[in-house]
């Protein structure tokens, strides 16, 4: 548990230190477009160099709000006016330079999206609120079934005989007993069309770091709560996930009056074959 909290506070750290640089290379940016037409652009208007400069300044102060906004909100873990643009804005601007900068410094990639879905996934908890059942939606890869098991999950989950050789029959439980949809995707094709079928307000993933960051970023504005799957045995073979990370989130994400059996929910189950047929 100790090492988790500090695995955490290390991908948090990372993430901050990286969204500072990148934060830092777009006002240096700018301050050169400033700069660069103030030696010239007094020879075309006497204002002109002004207006840019207002225009540039601006555009800084646009920036250093959402860094603020978004350093503040991941530090305080407190949701702050405008909580989901910050999500938006981590998304959809700052991931991609991150990933750049990341590159150029010579951290790998898997660092950096670790780290985004770690503080994706505090931004969410501080962004969200709480759902009915039949509005959360488990979203699971099909690597969690044993690869010597033959039942034909695609066609149906409930095909599961649930003999516990693999996490399936214990997310089946879970299913059970809160009564959010759960799904199992091949790929990330399949989990988009699953998504558009189902219109979940939420979605607890599970998946490997590389799908969970494009998922995230895909199902945007929608929350997507990660959670990492562990592989024992390589990518994509006899995959694990840890129930009780599952539980804790549903505990966090759904209504207090569907937690403890007080009112189970009416989810649904999807499996691969029924959303292809969409
Ligand atoms: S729990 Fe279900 S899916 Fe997993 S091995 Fe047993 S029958 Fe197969």
């Amino acid at each position: 548990m100790n090492q988790n909290i500090s695995t955490r506070r290390a991908r948090k750290r990372l993430f901050i230190g990286l969204i500072s640089g990148t934060c830092l290379v777009v006002c240096l940016f700018l301050m050169a477009l400033w700069i660069v037409p103030y030696i010239g652009l007094g020879n075309i208007h006497h204002y002109a160099t002004w207006a840019l400069g207002a225009f540039v300044v601006g555009l800084i102060g646009v920036v250093c709000v959402g860094y603020w906004g978004l350093f503040l909100n991941i530090v305080t873990k407190k949701p702050l006016p405008g909580s989901r643009r910050f999500r938006g804005l981590t998304i959809k601007l700052f991931l991609p330079l991150m990933v750049l900068l990341g590159k150029a410094l010579g951290i790998d990639k898997q660092s950096i999206m670790l780290s985004f879905i770690s503080v994706n996934n505090e931004l969410v908890q501080a962004e969200a609120a709480r759902y009915k059942p039949e509005q959360v939606l488990l979203l699971m890869p099909h690597c969690l079934q044993n690869s010597k098991c033959d039942k034909r999950l695609t066609y149906d989950i409930n095909n599961c005989a649930r003999c516990g050789k693999c996490p399936i029959a214990g997310l089946l439980d879970l299913h059970d007993k809160y009564g959010v949809n759960l799904a199992i995707a091949t790929g990330g094709t399949i989990a988009r069309r699953i998504v558009v079928q189902m219109r979940p307000r939420m979605i607890i993933a599970v998946a490997c770091h590389r799908d969970l960051s494009s998922g995230i970023q895909d199902t945007y504005p929608l929350p997507v709560f990660g959670v990492l799957n562990e592989r024992p045995h390589g990518p994509c073979l006899d995959t694990t996930v840890a129930h009780y990370l599952l539980e804790e989130a549903l505990h966090r994400f759904l209504l207090e009056d569907y937690l403890e059996g007080k009112n189970i929910g009416i989810g649904l189950t999807i499996s691969t074959a029924q959303a292809t047929k969409l």
